[in-house]
């Protein structure tokens, strides 16, 4: 989350939901928490920034891996508190974004450009690989989830956020008809810092998510809850771990 999108969040500060509490940052360690709107992106962090998605994030990064600053991670976004965080904390760090017009594996403006559904890394790269909000946007999941578990390292760990819904099964938004993606219910988008606000949302995940990683080849998969409560907006956070 960057500073102008918290700027805009400024700007539409309702005082009723304004709200101030003591709970520690799990991305930057302040003491403070702040609501600015009764959202999951209204709870923030004053310091960093972060909101209470990235502060979830950080938390179970930090529960589940005592030895990040030993790991190689890959982080599926270039910039923001979370990244600042494993910067911080991990021994080696790679970012990327997927790019348009960029080839996979070069780099513009010194961002790197990856596609999850064909990572251009070797075999068993990294010990933690960590994304947020990206692939209810991948269209081809499964290849996303096999690519992640190939550059992890035997025993390394996919820590992740989506939006989980209530459901049992998961929704497939758009569908490939004679080698075209339709849509197949009205067509919702999300932000994206590199590519607008046209990010097409491909499907909304429901519980059988851990079973969709085990199908990828992961050895295990859980959803985890946040020891944080960020004001009643804990994100859980999808844990999946490659055979050792
Ligand atoms: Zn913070």
């Amino acid at each position: 989350m960057g500073s102008s999108r918290l700027l805009r969040l400024l700007y539409t500060l309702r005082p009723a939901e304004f709200g101030l509490a003591r709970e520690r940052c799990a991305v930057c360690g302040s003491g403070w928490l702040l609501r600015l709107a009764r959202s999951e992106l209204g709870v923030r962090c004053p310091r960093c920034g972060a909101s209470a998605v990235t502060q979830s994030l950080a938390g179970v990064i930090r529960a589940e891996l005592p030895g990040l600053g030993s790991a190689a991670v890959y982080e599926m976004s270039a910039q923001g508190p979370l990244v600042a965080f494993l910067r911080r904390h991990a021994a080696l760090l790679t970012t990327s974004e997927l790019l348009d017009g960029v080839e996979l594996g070069e780099s513009r403006d010194g961002v790197l450009c990856q596609n999850v559904e064909r990572l251009t890394f070797a075999d068993a790269s990294f010990d933690l690989c960590t994304s947020s909000e990206v692939f209810e946007h991948v269209e081809d999941d499964a290849a996303g989830f096999r690519e992640v578990h190939r550059v992890l390292r035997p025993g390394g760990r996919f820590l992740f956020t989506v939006p989980l819904h209530d459901s049992a099964d998961t929704v497939e938004r758009t569908a490939l008809r004679d080698g075209r993606r339709v849509e197949l219910l009205p067509p919702m988008y999300h932000a994206d810092r590199y590519r607008g606000a046209t990010v097409l949302v491909q499907r909304d995940y429901g519980r059988d998510i851990v079973g969709r990683l085990r199908n990828a080849g992961f050895a295990d998969a859980r959803v985890e809850q946040p020891a944080q409560h960020l004001f009643g907006h804990a994100r859980p956070v999808v844990v999946a771990v490659r055979g050792g």
